[in-house]
């Protein structure tokens, strides 16, 4: 089969490699049809993330086919379309259970597609994918929904989600602040989610003009330039900037009591935080991998409503077989489709 394999930063390429095959009676193989760029993989690609050394395959969101199924799956049949999130997890062990499924006990700690985390799970920018773990993992789309709509249903989309839902339904119409740049297409994502949630004001902060042009259409309140020492008192706020300036101002524009959420990612051993402000005012912090898997359904219900957008964020679709060359310019969201 074919597989969009990474070889470095700047350096993809499209390879002839052995077709993944069941492996269990649980399991099921998909074929991707849609794929999109995790903030994450452009990053790797433009060489601004430490990357595991390559060659391995890319890609961790994507819509797929299922193709076949083990004896044992029930929730799914050959020809469904589905959306498989990123890390791979088994819906029964104890954290799986607690919807904790970004850290499931089955896998090593990190398991996902299309990075090579103590193992190698296959990439979405492939022709057939295995899904180890099939009736929990997967979940059918309704009929309505776009494959490009939904692409990065696997992960970035539920990071931007779990950022902000939680938060507006126990501040129902609070203020929310993000602070973008980074992870660019979650910070988008976020305010789209925030606004369709209720968010009474969503400021939106980052220095490129494009980005902040369509969080403006998105509905945001933008500020374009650095971050600010302190953009305000918002009850939630979303550090997605990767950058010390932008996690302290989002840290320190949450009111007592708020909730911060970092997606960030900080490659680095340890990142200095104004504690005792935060302790002062009672500031949660949270950072972690996001558990798609428990949250997709939600995600899709506001969809399905209207209430959310997510297709408004996709930067540019291309044909799958141009992928290496779009990927290369490094697109906010490029969505690859399958013909
Ligand atoms: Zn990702
Ligand atoms: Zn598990």
């Amino acid at each position: 089969m074919r597989q969009l394999t990474f070889l470095g930063p700047g350096r993809l390429e499209w390879q002839e490699v052995p077709a993944p095959a069941l492996e269990g009676r649980g399991q099921a193989l998909v074929r991707p049809v849609v794929a999109t760029t995790c903030d994450l993989d452009r990053w790797m690609i433009s060489g601004g993330a430490p990357t595991p050394p390559g060659p391995f395959p890319l890609g961790h969101e994507f819509v797929a086919e299922v193709v076949e199924v083990g004896d044992d799956v029930r929730s799914v049949a050959p020809g469904a379309r589905v959306t498989v999130p990123f890390s791979i997890s088994c819906g029964e062990c104890d954290r799986c259970r607690r919807g904790i499924t970004a850290s499931c006990t089955a896998v090593p700690v990190g398991a996902m597609y299309g990075v090579p985390v103590r193992g190698q799970w296959g990439g979405a920018m492939s022709d057939l994918v295995r899904v180890p773990f099939a009736d929990a993992m997967l979940v059918p789309l309704p009929d309505q929904v776009a494959s490009t709509t939904v692409a990065s249903l696997s992960d970035n989309l539920p990071d931007a989600w779990r950022a902000v839902a939680p938060h507006l339904a126990t501040r129902p119409g609070a203020e929310v602040l993000v602070a973008g740049g980074g992870a660019v297409s979650i910070a988008l994502f976020a305010v789209d989610i925030a606004l369709g949630l209720g968010a009474s004001r969503v400021v939106y902060l980052d220095e490129d003009p494009e980005r902040c042009d369509l969080a403006e259409r998105l509905g945001a309140e933008v500020r374009e330039g650095a971050p600010p020492a302190r953009a305000g008192r918002f009850g939630i706020t979303l550090d997605a900037s990767s950058t010390h300036p932008g996690l302290h101002c989002a840290l320190r524009s949450t009111e007592p009591g708020g909730v911060c959420t970092s997606s960030g990612i900080y490659f680095e051993a340890t990142t200095p935080m104004p504690l005792l402000e935060m302790f002062t005012n009672g500031i949660t912090f949270i950072t972690a991998r996001a558990s798609s898997r428990p949250i997709i359904p939600d995600i899709l219900a506001a969809v399905v409503d209207g209430r959310i957008h997510p297709e408004r964020i996709t930067s540019r679709v291309v044909p799958w077989d141009d992928a290496v060359h779009a990927l290369l310019e490094v697109p906010t969201k490029l969505v690859m489709e399958r013909s």
